[in-house]
């Protein structure tokens, strides 16, 4: 076999479930060699993992034959991949367990239904056709249910039903494949539905919003097609423009209305099932407000039978989103969503399985040919990272949006499930429970507790009155390093975090960082050029605020019209310095005539990424240093010459991409990491990578966390344990 030098890549496969003492080892070593490829495998103490380094199509076929020629006895209940840069192997070693001390298993995550439950699903003549509880050992719930371990079905929600005697000899059968499947159940004994799936497909069809207990919790359900039930739902559960995921019947649907590679097919059918996101196919049969002017949908198959069932009697798209008012966390307790989503939901789709915490449906997309998690939840949530070190048993709050929290014991990092944003009691109820919940399950003492720097964050607040040593990480620093730790990166490298606000150490609002790492601290050696957001906070949401504050500063007092923005611009009254790349982005969006506001965070950026459509142009604004001044003129000037937005945005993009790529070449370092919500911008990441790469230099980017705040958790514990 030859290898292409150069394009080498390292395939990071870690596997949990039944994987250990059922000659696995042997077996991947058998197979790596056979392949002709060099790497380890190692028995940590959660799971399995394996390491191979190849080009990416012999790298595609080992995962294939892995999963096709496992040893009959090993179940691999669980699996998440990363691609990381070569580690230079020679040889394929089986390495000793390096941490043999802890004794930590891991908890699985809710996996969707398996072809082979599906197939009994609508088989007429099996015991469980139509039942909407139907799983097996390779397939069902499993951290929505359980309250504590071992996981044993006494300390799961399904300890109050009893086995019947046929789902019991399953159980208890070593050559059955319910063996030991601890929600094991049948029409007989199991889990009921409060109404009929039909019904409730009629419920659907005509217009109506139905409540639907799922896996993590519940979800409001309205007809994709039918723009006033949508719009409806949106005012409903205030949210007036953000995109609404869909369901959808299956694969070939899906086609109808998105582009779909094979990698992005291969994420909407993996057991995480998550939402996808996916381009649009341009003109199409949804209602025009369920992802207004997004770039993408967001798109899911059914991952629970009870999904399946309702889909076969409903086969048209669907909205499946959260079950709650927005700002709430999702509702799991029946009697809370009745109380909760009474007044939006006018049907309630219900079970008697109790759900154990919530988990949210996870959101993921393919980006640089590979997976990159932007939530998450369901499939995902509470699998470990492994950190390239052992870290002190510290448990990080995360930030205020988008939260989640994370534990470190030993090498491995526990990330909670996504918590959301702290803003309402409900939602600082939720993460305290989540806290509580990982510390519980895994049997955790924290030694430290790392936090955000931000004084006024809820976690910060909480982590200042738990009582433990504390240690805050700054924000920005924090983003890159979960994307160094998660692809295995020690430095030194140039760490570019973009996002739309962190607390800097200099009290100011950072966003457009450049930071060199190297023996464990952070120089800053590049950002935005400051510039003032005149009425702080309001800027977030009203981007023209951002467009004044640029043009007061490049054509002076005259270009600002509101005479309230512009005498706090003269003052310099309630209108912080800020080198937020976020809210550039919320400027160049005003002055294009693209968005004056954002409906939800983000949304200005997204329909300035959408304005560029499929033009494909290495044109490119002038930004020297982050000097936004000539930029602004030159959009000021495209705009007055009315060039089209598509190439406006374009230039605007490429500006921060070659910025990106200057601020690399100046640095001299080989490695760049990039990190923060601005890299949700799938045009930027992919632009800034090309040219990183063409000129030699190594590019990171998040694939198993979130590059929003969601990863900054991992971060923090990184960060705080050494
Ligand atoms: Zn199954
Ligand atoms: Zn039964
Ligand atoms: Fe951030």
């Amino acid at each position: 076999m030859t290898l292409v030098a150069g394009n080498r890549e390292r395939l990071r496969i870690a596997l949990y479930g039944a994987v250990q003492g059922v000659g696995f080892r042997p077996f991947v070593y058998r197979l790596a060699t056979e392949m002709g490829l060099n790497g380890t495998v190692l028995n940590s103490s959660a799971g399995l993992i394996v390491e191979v380094e190849g080009c990416r199509p012999d790298l595609d076929v080992f995962l294939k034959r892995l999963e096709a020629e496992r040893p009959a006895a090993a179940v691999v209940l669980a699996r998440e991949t990363s691609l990381l840069v070569p580690a230079g192997y020679t040889r394929f070693e089986i390495l000793s367990s390096d941490e043999a001390a802890e004794k930590t298993t891991a908890i699985l995550p809710d996996l969707a239904t398996c072809p082979q439950c599906l197939a009994e699903l609508l088989d007429p003549t099996n015991r469980r056709f139509q039942y909407p509880f139907t799983n097996c050992t390779q397939c069902g719930p499993r951290y929505s249910i359980i309250l504590d371990i071992p996981y044993d079905r006494p300390r799961t929600t399904m300890r109050g039903f009893q086995l019947c005697p046929e789902c019991a000899r399953e159980y208890a059968d070593p050559a059955d494949r319910r063996f030991h499947a601890q929600p094991n159940a049948c029409p007989t004994c199991g889990p009921q539905l409060s109404m009929g799936i039909r019904e409730t497909a009629h419920a659907i069809q005509a217009g109506r919003i139905v409540a639907l207990k799922g896996i993590g919790g519940f979800q409001l359900l309205v007809d994709a097609a039918n723009e006033e039930a949508v719009s409806h739902l949106r005012r409903l559960k205030h949210r007036e423009e953000k995109p609404f995921a869909l369901m959808m019947p299956s694969l070939e649907k899906v086609r109808e209305y998105c582009q779909v590679s094979p990698e992005e097919e291969t994420l909407l059918r993996s057991p995480a099932a998550p939402v996808v996101l996916l381009r649009p196919r341009g003109a199409s049969s949804l209602a025009p407000n369920v992802a207004h002017n997004s770039p993408y949908l967001g798109v899911m198959l059914p991952y629970s039978p009870l999904h399946h069932l309702l889909m076969r009697e409903c086969p048209i798209p669907i909205v499946a989103t959260s079950g709650n008012r927005s700002d709430e966390p999702i509702a799991i307790d029946n009697d809370e969503a009745r109380a909760r989503l009474d007044g939006i939901a006018e049907v309630f789709l219900m079970h008697d399985r109790p759900i154990a915490r919530p988990c949210d449906d996870s959101v993921a997309r393919v980006t640089r040919g590979r997976e990159s998690v932007l939530r998450r939840a369901r499939g995902y949530a509470p699998l470990p990272v492994r950190s390239a070190r052992e870290l002190p048993a510290v448990l990080a709050v995360g930030a205020h949006l988008k939260n989640a929290v994370a534990i470190a014991v030993g090498r491995q990092v526990f990330l909670s499930q996504h918590v959301g944003d702290l803003d309402t009691v409900e939602s600082r109820a939720a993460f305290e429970k989540a806290i509580e919940d990982l510390c519980r399950l895994y049997r955790f003492q924290p030694e430290m507790v790392a936090c955000d720097l931000h004084p006024d964050y809820a976690s910060t607040h909480w982590a200042l009155h738990s009582g433990l040593p504390l240690v805050k990480v700054q924000h920005h620093h924090a983003h890159v390093a979960a994307c160094a730790a998660e692809n295995d990166v020690t430095g030194p490298y140039l760490g570019v975090s973009w996002d739309g606000a962190g607390y800097g150490l200099d009290g100011t609002v950072w966003g457009g960082e450049f930071f060199l790492f190297e023996n464990g601290r952070f120089e800053r050696i590049a950002h935005l050029r400051p510039f003032r957001l005149p009425g702080g906070e309001a800027a977030i949401r009203e981007g023209w605020r951002s467009a004044a504050s640029l043009l007061y500063e490049t054509e002076g007092p005259q270009a600002v019209q509101d005479p309230v923005i512009r005498r706090m611009l003269e003052r310099s009254v309630n209108s912080p310095l800020s080198s937020s790349v976020g809210r550039l982005f919320d400027a160049a969006s005003s002055i294009a005539g693209v968005a004056q506001e954002s409906r939800f965070e983000g949304q200005a950026a997204m329909l300035l990424e959408r304005a560029i459509g499929d033009l494909d142009t290495s044109e490119s604004y002038r930004l020297p240093e982050g000097d936004w001044a000539p930029l602004i003129d030159a959009i000021r000037r495209d705009v007055e010459t009315s060039v089209a937005c598509e190439m406006i945005a374009a230039r605007f993009h490429n500006a921060l991409a070659n910025w990106i790529a200057a601020v690399a070449r100046r640095a001299g370092l080989r490695d760049v990491a990039m990190s923060g919500g601005v890299f949700q911008n799938a045009y930027l990441v992919e632009r800034a990578a090309s040219l990183l790469q063409q000129r030699g230099h190594r590019v990171y980017t998040h694939q198993r966390v979130p590059p929003n705040d969601g990863g900054i958790a991992l971060g923090q514990a990184v960060l705080a344990g050494g």
